[in-house]
């Protein structure tokens, strides 16, 4: 099977073509460096990404704090993930790259706040 695939490695945006049998990449063809090959094998036999979301702030004056992974996780892992994020509470304003959770689901990452939130009492 052939499969078609934009390689996003760099700005250029090769256009791959990715020959695919028993869920395995056999070739690569349009890669213009190796990044592209890796990036198919990638894509085909595990993608990642990094999952961003919001948590839910508790008695703070705004309610929602965005987040993410700070690495990218198994694109099977998102649901499960994307599940846990909304069962969190936060009650302290994080600094922007505070480590909401640490080792997240056990996967070797953690979610991270992703934007500074400036509290009265930040600011004393
Ligand atoms: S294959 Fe190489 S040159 Fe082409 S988009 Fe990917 S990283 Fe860039």
């Amino acid at each position: 099977m052939i499969k078609k695939l934009i390689c996003i490695e760099c700005p250029i945006g090769c256009s791959l073509s990715v020959d695919i049998e028993n869920c395995r990449v056999i070739k690569v063809d349009g890669d213009k460096c190796p990044k592209g090959k890796e990036h198919a094998v990638s894509e085909v036999e595990n993608p990642m990404r990094v999952l961003t979301s919001t948590v839910l702030a508790v008695g703070l004056p705004f309610k929602m704090i965005p987040v993410r992974t700070d690495r990218p996780i198994p694109k099977s892992m998102i649901l499960e993930a994307s599940r846990e994020v909304k069962k969190i509470r936060i009650k302290k304003a994080p600094h922007v790259g505070e480590i909401i959770i640490p080792n997240f689901l056990n996967l070797g990452m953690n979610l991270v706040a992703t934007r500074e939130f400036l509290c009265e009492e930040d600011n004393l």
